[in-house]
C-alpha cells in the first residue's frame, strides 16, 4: 500500500470528486452514523456532523487535522494496522470516552489509503439500542472462528516446522554416538590393552550415559516420526511370548545391574494373534524402561500377559438399567501388565503422564515422550493402556491389545 497523506486542506477538495464540498459535507451529515475519515498517518481529514457533536463535546471543536489515533481513539496506530495487514478488513473495539462507550469499527480502503471509522455510541446498559444485532453477533462469531482458525493452523504449522528440525538434529546425533559406543565396547573388551579397576569403572559408567543419550535420541526419533503420521502397522500373525521374552532377555542385564528384580510370567494359553511385533515391544519397553528407572535398588518389577475378556462400552448404550452383560464365548484380547515398587504416581498425574512432553518426576532422565509413544502404538491396535497407582504403593502400568486385528 502506497502511504500517500492528504492534508485537511486537500480534504476540503477530495480529489476524484467534482462535487462542491458543501454538498458533500451535507451528504455525508445526512448519514445517521457518526463517522470519520482518516489517512494512513492518522490525520482526520473528514468527519460528519454527528462525530463533530461528539468530538465538540471533548474540546474538539475543528476535528480536521486532528490525529484520529492519539487525539481520538487513544490507541496505538501500529496495533490497528498490525490487525489490518494480518488480514483483517475490519477491526473492531469498544472505546470509553469520559462517561460515554462508543463501539468503533474501523474499515481500511486500500484504493484511496483511507480509514473509515464508524462510533456507535452505547447508551445505558438495559437499553435495547446497545444490544447487537443477531447478524452483526453472527458476524463477529465469524470472524472470530476465522481468525482463530487461522491462529491454529499457523502454530500448527510452526509446530510442525519444530518437529522436523528437531528430528533431523536428533538424526544427526545418531551416527557420532554408534561410533562413541563401539569405542566404548572395544576399550572395554581389554583387546587395546589391559584396564585398570578404576578405568574400567569410569569407561563402563561413561557408556552407560551414552546408551542413556542413545536412547533418548531414537525416543524423539520414534515420536517425531509417529508425530509426522508415519504409523503404518505392519500386522502379522505374531507369539506375544516370543515378544516379551526376548524383551525380557534383553533387559535382564540392566535390572541385574541396579540390583533391581525383574519377574517375567506369560501365561501359556495366549495364541497367537495378529499385531505389530516391533511396535508392541517397543511400548512394553518403554514401560519396563520406566519401572527400572523409577525403581530403587532392591526393588522389584513384574512383567506379566495373559488372555482377557475385554468388553467394550459403547456410548450410545441403552440406559443403565437396561444396559446386558453379554458374556464373550473366549478372551478376545490381551492383557499386558508392568508393575513395580517404585514411589509410585499421585492420582492427579494419572492422565497427564500419557501426554507429549510430560513429566512429573524431575530427578530423572528423559523427556516425558515414553508413555506417550507406548499410548500411541496401543491406540493404533485399537487397545488402550492406563495405570493404577498411588504415592509410596508402587504403580501398575497395564495395556489391552484386542486380538481381532484386520
Ligand atoms: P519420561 O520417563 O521421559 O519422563 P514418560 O512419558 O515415560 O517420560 O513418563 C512420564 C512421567 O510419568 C515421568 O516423568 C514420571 O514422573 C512418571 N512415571 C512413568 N512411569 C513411572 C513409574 N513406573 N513410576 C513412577 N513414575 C512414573
Amino acid at each position: 500500500m502506497t502511504g500517500r497523506t492528504i492534508t485537511p486542506q486537500e480534504m476540503e477538495q477530495p480529489q476524484g470528486l467534482s462535487l462542491p464540498i458543501d454538498l458533500v459535507q451535507g451528504l455525508v451529515d445526512a448519514v445517521d452514523e457518526a463517522f470519520l475519515v482518516s489517512d494512513r498517518a492518522g490525520t482526520l481529514l473528514l468527519a460528519n456532523g454527528k462525530a463533530r457533536k461528539h468530538l465538540a463535546t471533548r474540546g474538539f471543536s475543528q476535528p480536521l487535522g486532528l490525529n484520529l489515533f492519539s487525539n481520538v481513539l487513544c490507541v496505538d496506530a501500529g496495533e490497528v494496522f498490525s490487525q489490518i495487514e494480518g488480514g483483517q478488513h475490519e477491526v473492531k473495539m469498544i472505546l470509553e470516552l469520559g462517561e460515554a462507550k462508543y463501539r468503533v469499527r474501523m474499515r481500511w480502503m486500500p484504493d484511496s489509503d483511507w480509514l473509515v471509522v464508524q462510533l456507535a455510541e452505547q447508551v445505558a446498559a438495559g437499553d435495547p439500542g446497545t444490544h447487537p444485532t443477531v447478524q452483526e453477533l453472527l458476524q463477529e462469531r465469524e470472524i472470530t472462528y476465522r481468525n482463530l482458525l487461522a491462529a491454529y493452523l499457523k502454530l500448527q504449522e510452526v509446530n510442525r516446522q519444530k518437529t522436523v528440525f528437531l528430528a533431523s538434529a536428533a538424526h544427526e546425533l545418531k551416527t557420532p554416538l554408534a561410533v562413541i559406543k563401539g569405542y566404548y565396547d572395544l576399550l572395554l573388551t581389554g583387546s587395546l590393552g589391559k584396564l585398570t579397576e578404576k578405568q574400567r569403572d569410569i569407561l563402563e559408567e561413561s557408556k552407560d550415559s551414552c546408551e542413556r543419550l542413545v536412547r533418548l535420541v531414537s525416543m524423539f526419533l520414534n515420536y517425531s516420526a509417529l508425530e509426522s503420521g508415519k504409523l503404518v502397522l505392519q500386522l502379522r500373525d505374531n507369539d506375544l511370548r516370543d515378544c516379551l521374552e526376548e524383551l525380557t532377555k534383553r533387559w535382564s542385564e540392566a535390572f541385574q545391574r541396579k540390583g533391581v528384580r525383574l519377574e517375567a510370567t506369560f501365561d501359556p494359553s495366549i495364541p497367537t494373534f495378529r499385531f505389530d511385533y516391533q511396535k508392541v515391544q517397543q511400548a512394553a519397553a518403554n514401560l519396563l524402561d520406566n519401572s527400572l528407572k523409577h525403581t530403587p535398588a532392591g526393588g522389584s518389577v513384574t512383567l506379566c500377559a495373559g488372555p482377557h475378556f475385554w468388553e467394550r462400552r459403547v456410548a450410545a448404550a441403552a440406559p443403565s438399567s437396561e444396559r446386558r452383560r453379554f458374556r464373550l464365548p473366549r478372551p478376545n484380547s490381551v492383557e499386558v501388565s508392568v508393575a513395580d515398587s517404585g514411589p509410585g504416581i499421585p492420582a492427579e498425574h494419572h492422565q497427564e503422564i500419557f501426554e507429549d512432553f510430560v513429566r512429573v518426576d524431575r530427578n530423572t532422565s528423559g523427556m516425558g515422550l515414553g508413555l506417550a509413544i507406548a499410548k500411541r502404538l496401543i491406540q493404533a491396535h485399537r487397545g488402550k493402556i492406563w495405570v493404577e497407582s498411588e504415592p509410596n504403593a508402587g504403580s501398575k502400568f497395564t495395556f489391552l491389545l484386542p486380538m481381532d486385528q484386520s
